[in-house]
């Protein structure tokens, strides 16, 4: 079962998109980025560090604890809400950037999106 973190935009988590009920809805019913997956463990949810980008040390951080738990990610998903804060707002984060950096560093697969609502 693919090991899976979300990492979700702090200024969007609620106050537009309300206690992560859809991307658990997502989960649960597989859809969106979820549909490639049999089954999903989410391991971990944690907010994206913060403007201006501070998503690095953040998932530094997550990959440290998650492994000192035994429970290493495999697949970090930026949310839904951070691909809207790239697309429609002054997100800093450089998408393509941010996944090469980590991938290379921490060894997990990064994927942009989760849910289509
Ligand atoms: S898009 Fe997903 S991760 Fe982001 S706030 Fe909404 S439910 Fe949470
Ligand atoms: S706008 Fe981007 S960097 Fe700022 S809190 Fe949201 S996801 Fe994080």
């Amino acid at each position: 079962m693919p090991r899976v973190a979300i990492l979700y935009c702090k200024r969007i988590k609620d106050f537009s998109c309300i206690a992560c009920a859809k991307c658990y809805k997502a989960m649960a019913e597989k859809d969106g980025e979820f549909a490639k997956y049999d089954e999903v463990e989410l391991v971990a949810m944690t907010d994206c560090g913060d403007c201006p980008g501070l998503a690095f040390p953040k998932v530094k951080l997550l990959t440290e604890v998650t492994n000192n738990l035994e429970r290493p990610i495999e697949t970090l998903h930026l949310g839904t809400c951070v691909k809207l804060a790239m697309e429609t707002a002054d997100c800093p984060i450089d998408f393509d950037e941010l996944k090469i950096l980590l991938e290379n560093k921490f060894g997990i697969n990064v994927v942009l999106g989760t849910h289509n609502y």
